[in-house]
């Protein structure tokens, strides 16, 4: 588990050079934070970070490999690069593995199942996947 608190206190200095810096963090920068606002982005991270990881658990268990990184609107300059991207949940898998979740106490993420169903619908292959792979880096 990530000590969210102090994620927080470092994603506002992240933000701070931004020119769009994401919500609650711009009002926090140019206002400080508000009674527990703090905390409550802290704990909902947590919330998110523990149920990312055993939603990837189960995922695993059931052999799924393929997932996508999908975004809500409005994401960060830091999690953007990485939305509508694939990663593999298999350790040597053909694509990066996915991004911690979530990668900032911003946005929230998720990861979906990219079925082969799915892929086979909408006519995305391997190849296409990994011609725009986006490995997470920090
Ligand atoms: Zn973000």
């Amino acid at each position: 588990m990530r000590e969210w608190l102090a994620e927080v206190d470092r994603w506002l200095e992240r933000f701070r050079d931004e020119a769009q810096p994401p919500e609650p963090f711009a009002r926090a920068l140019t206002d400080g934070w508000r009674d527990g606002e703090r905390e409550a982005l802290a704990e909902s991270a947590q919330t998110l970070e523990r149920e990312s990881a055993a939603y990837v658990e189960q995922l695993r268990a059931s052999g799924v490999d393929l997932v996508r990184f999908d975004c809500k609107s409005g994401s960060c300059s830091v999690c953007v690069r990485y939305c509508g991207k694939a990663y593999s949940l298999a350790e040597d898998g053909d694509l990066p593995p996915p991004p911690p979740m979530p990668i900032c106490p911003a946005c929230r993420h998720v990861l979906n199942m990219l079925t082969p169903f799915f892929m086979q619908r909408t006519g995305v292959t391997l190849d296409d996947l990994l011609d725009e792979a986006e490995p997470f880096r920090d």
